[in-house]
Formats: C-alpha cells, sequence, structure tokens
C-alpha cells in the first residue's frame, strides 16, 4: 500500500498490542485523509513478544473477561471467540473465568488488526516497514526515521510502541560467559528451549512468571534434567484464588496517599483478610484502579522507597499464575525436578565438562556449585533506557530526544505519552505508549491498562492533527 506524502502521517515504531490497537483506532476513527505507517521487527507483527508463544501451555495471566482489546467493549474477546470456528469446543459458560492460551490472543489482535484494514476508509493509508528503526531527525518541522537498510520514512508524528526490552545479564567476576552459546539471554525466544540434552540440568536466572514458561516449555520438550531457579528473594509465585471483590480497601484509602499511610493501611486490610482465612491477594486486586494515582502522588524518594522495600512482594502478589499452572509448579518442585533458590550468583565459568555455577545462598550466605548445561536469564525486562544497547535508543538520547524519567523505569512523558526532552520540553513529533511509562504510570504493562492508552493516545493524535 502506498503513501500519499501530501496528507498527515503517523509513523508507529512497534508492532506488538500497542502499535496494533493505536493502528486499529486510528484506521476506524480517522476522519480526514491519514497515512499510518508501522514500523516493526523483532517479534511477529500485532502479536509482539507476549501473544506470539510457541507453547499452548503459555497462558494469559488475566481471565479473558478482563482482556477485551477495547476498553470501552468489555466483551469484545468473548465474543470473538463465541464467533470463532477454532474455539468452538472451549465451554462457553466456563469462558470469562478462563486463563486462555497467550497464542489465542495473538490470533484475537491479528484479527483486529487485518479487519480494521479491510474496513478502513479510503482516505487512510496504511503501509509496514519490516525493518528496525535505528534514528530519528527532527529536520523541517518533520520526524524523519531512518533504518540500516529501508528507506527513511518521514513523519508528523511518531509513536515509540517498543515495549519490553530483553533482561540485562546480572554482574559476575567474569562476564565472559555470557557470549556462551549455552547462554540465554532473551527468554522469550522459542530458541531458550530448544536443541538441549533432555538429561543436562538447567539453571534460569529468575523467578517470575518467564522461568514459569520456560519451565513449562523444558517440558513440553520432554526435558528430564533437573531445573533451578536463583532470585536474590525466592519467593513462591502465587496462584490466582477465586475470592470475591474487596472493596473495604479502597473505599477508606483517601488523599493524600503518602507512602506509610498507603503501607500501614494496605498491611492492616491484608492481615484482615487472612485472619478471615482469606486471600491477601484481594487487597492488592482492589487497589489496581488507584495505584497510577497513588504512584504519581509520590515524591521521588517516597518511590525509591517502594522500589527498594516493597517492589518484590509487590510484585509477587500482583503477578499470579493460572491454578492448573501453580499445581503443576509445586508437583515439580516436590518431585524434586525443579529447585527454587534464594541467593545471588556470583559466578559463570564454562569448561568441557559444563557450566559452573557459583552463588552465595540468602539462608546461610555460604557458596554454593551447581553444574548445569544452559543458563536461561529471566531477569525481567531492562527498564533503564540508559543501559540499553539498541540503536534507536542510544541515537535518541544522544540527539536529546529522549531521557529515562527519574525513577530510570523507561521513557519521560506527559500522562498522554507526549515524549519530554532533558529540559521537560514536550516534543512536537515524538509520543509513547506502554511499559515506556511505567516511571510515570507504574502500572504500564498490561492490557488493562495498555488497552486505555491505546484509545486515548489515537484520539490525541487525531485532534492534534486537525481533526
Ligand atoms: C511473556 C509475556 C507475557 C505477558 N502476558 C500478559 C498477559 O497474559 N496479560 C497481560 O495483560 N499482559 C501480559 N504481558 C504484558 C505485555 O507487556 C503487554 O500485554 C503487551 O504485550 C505489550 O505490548 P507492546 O506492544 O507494548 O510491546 P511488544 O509486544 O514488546 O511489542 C513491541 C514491538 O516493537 C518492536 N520494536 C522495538 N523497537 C523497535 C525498533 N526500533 N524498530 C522496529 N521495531 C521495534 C519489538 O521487536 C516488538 O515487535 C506479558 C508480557 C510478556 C513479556
Amino acid at each position: 500500500m502506498s503513501t500519499n506524502s501530501r496528507n498527515p502521517t503517523i509513523a508507529i515504531i512497534g508492532g506488538g498490542f500497542c502499535g496494533n490497537m493505536l493502528a486499529v483506532h486510528l484506521l476506524g476513527n480517522a476522519k480526514k485523509p491519514l497515512n499510518i505507517v508501522l514500523i516493526n521487527a523483532g517479534y511477529p507483527l500485532s502479536k509482539g513478544v507476549a501473544y506470539s508463544s510457541y507453547s499452548h501451555k503459555h497462558l494469559l495471566n488475566v481471565k479473558a473477561k478482563n482482556m477485551s482489546a477495547f476498553p470501552d467493549k468489555p466483551d469484545h474477546l468473548l465474543d470473538w471467540i463465541k464467533k470463532h470456528e477454532n474455539y468452538r469446543v472451549i465451554d462457553q459458560t466456563a469462558l470469562p473465568g478462563m486463563y486462555l492460551p497467550r497464542n489465542i490472543y495473538g490470533f484475537y489482535l491479528k484479527d483486529l488488526f487485518e479487519t480494521a484494514i479491510r474496513k478502513k476508509p479510503d482516505h487512510v493509508t496504511i503501509s509496514f516497514v519490516h525493518d528496525e528503526a535505528i534514528d530519528i531527525e527532527e529536520k523541517d518541522g518533520k520526524a524523519h526515521i531512518y533504518f540500516s537498510v529501508s528507506p527513511d520514512v518521514i513523519a508528523d508524528k511518531v509513536v515509540l510502541a517498543i515495549g519490553n526490552q530483553a533482561p540485562d545479564n546480572p554482574p559476575l567476576k567474569d562476564n565472559s560467559f555470557y557470549s556462551s552459546r549455552n547462554y540465554y539471554g532473551n527468554p522469550w525466544l522459542h530458541e531458550a528451549v530448544n536443541h538441549l540434552d533432555p538429561d543436562k540440568e538447567v539453571l534460569i536466572l529468575g523467578n517470575g512468571l518467564t522461568m514459569v514458561d520456560i519451565v513449562l516449555g523444558l517440558k513440553e520438550k520432554k526435558h528430564r534434567g533437573k531445573i533451578y531457579s536463583l532470585s536474590p528473594n525466592g519467593f513462591q509465585i502465587l496462584p490466582h484464588r477465586e475470592f470475591q471483590p474487596y472493596p473495604d480497601l479502597i473505599n477508606e484509602l483517601k488523599p493524600p496517599y503518602d507512602l506509610p499511610k498507603v503501607v500501614s493501611l494496605f498491611r492492616a486490610h491484608v492481615k484482615k483478610l487472612r485472619d478471615q482465612g482469606l486471600a491477601g491477594e484481594a487487597a492488592v486486586d482492589s487497589i489496581r484502579p488507584l495505584t497510577q494515582k497513588v504512584w504519581q502522588s509520590w515524591s521521588k524518594q517516597e518511590k525509591e522507597r517502594f522500589m527498594y522495600h516493597i517492589r518484590h512482594m509487590w510484585g509477587v502478589a500482583r503477578h499470579r499464575l493460572p491454578m492448573d499452572i501453580h499445581k503443576m509448579i509445586q508437583q515439580l518442585i516436590l518431585d524434586d525436578k525443579l529447585e527454587i533458590i534464594a541467593g545471588r550468583v556470583q559466578n559463570i565459568l564454562e569448561n568441557e565438562n559444563g557450566i559452573r555455577v557459583t552463588f552465595k545462598r540468602r539462608r546461610d550466605q555460604e557458596i554454593y556449585e551447581i553444574v548445569v548445561g544452559r543458563v536461561i536469564n529471566c531477569t525481567g525486562p531492562l527498564p533503564d533506557i540508559n543501559k540499553l544497547e539498541r540503536p534507536l535508543i542510544k541515537n535518541l538520547i544522544s540527539r536529546n530526544l529522549i531521557h529515562a524519567d527519574e525513577m530510570k523505569l523507561g521513557i519521560d512523558a506527559n500522562a498522554d505519552g507526549t515524549i519530554l526532552n532533558q529540559e521537560r520540553k514536550p516534543s512536537k513529533h515524538l509520543f509513547t505508549i506502554g511499559s515506556t511509562l511505567r516511571g510515570l504510570l507504574w502500572e504500564s504493562t498490561a492490557v488493562p491498562e495498555l488497552r486505555v492508552q491505546a484509545k486515548s493516545l489515537s484520539e490525541k493524535l487525531l485532534k492534534d492533527m486537525g481533526e
């Protein structure tokens, strides 16, 4: 599809959930001529890293009833599943409470995108660049996007929908192991669980939901060797238990939301729930509609204290596993096929006998050693853009077009996605959406937040362009 160069152009860099849904809204709602250019490299278009999963066992961690891609059409996903021939076998009554395979959700997103293209009005065009954007320059009142191979794209507005970045390598005494072919730094690629001797032991750095994806991926490959998961805290992942909505905490939580007050109120409610034999996670879920507001009201110091003292526990309570998967993981632990270790990796050295990993166990502060055949990094996405080795990010920082937010969790921007430069001056051309806004919003990761951002950013962009 060709673009009409006289018409305003919005370029979207990144074609995961955010880029996909932003394009869907623009395609459906632009009343005046508009060119959309969708630039994507890395993960599959529309599905992104999360929903292009290689295994049917990788499930959504949010119930189907809460995963509509549209904030104002809560039943959209449920209706799509019901109408879809391939999914007739799914029990319709159980569907709203189900944790569906993530790759089904990927097909949903792809279908939404293709439908939006089919139904788009003639005055809107969409074109694609399947290449990595490496630089953007503001020139002659426009943004010029550069690639190593593809021709430049010139746009009026550019949205960075670049998603989650692969994890950082934990520091070792000797970092040379990280260039080994038995080290898998990106846990989301299928190759992380492929072509491995099924009897070799495996070390997973990290202990979150991606660790579970890897364990499930290995088990699907009939892996027999023991799997270790090593992380500083070694918290056990919690299951999604069924409970009634718990409004008491949010009813009591009134501004100002200073950290000590929020924490003590939160603790009191968790205790109250537990004393009644109920799940403390109900309190975590109940506070979610206010999380962004509370985070934004905190000073930098309060945010730092939260990050240092509470973030890990918050993460455990917030990111839970569907019950069946949780049971599977518990059984693997009982069968001594999976060991969750609290400790810090010290060094990793490889020779012809295997990979020797030394770590300091948290329990006794003693040094231990294990020998494994593969190490997979599941320590979570690297948020600090100053540490990213991505040409686009490096170039935008050096041009002072973007900089890290004060918490170094993403890109500094206004809540509507307008990017701010180092002097905190709003950009005329650059916007962002998704996990890059974590520093500003804290909760800016999952579909329930991202679908709202995609809709409101599309409305803002169309308004800015005179609609
Ligand atoms: C494994 C995993 C599972 C998850 N499961 C859930 C879930 O069950 N429920 C839920 O609500 N949320 C889940 N999430 C949260 C998830 O982050 C969001 O739901 C959503 O997928 C994020 O989409 P995105 O478009 O922001 O990023 P991504 O899906 O990462 O897409 C970004 C795309 O941009 C591309 N890109 C980046 N830079 C460039 C560049 N310079 N040039 C060209 N292309 C570029 C990337 O390669 C990628 O294809 C999960 C996240 C992960 C990582």
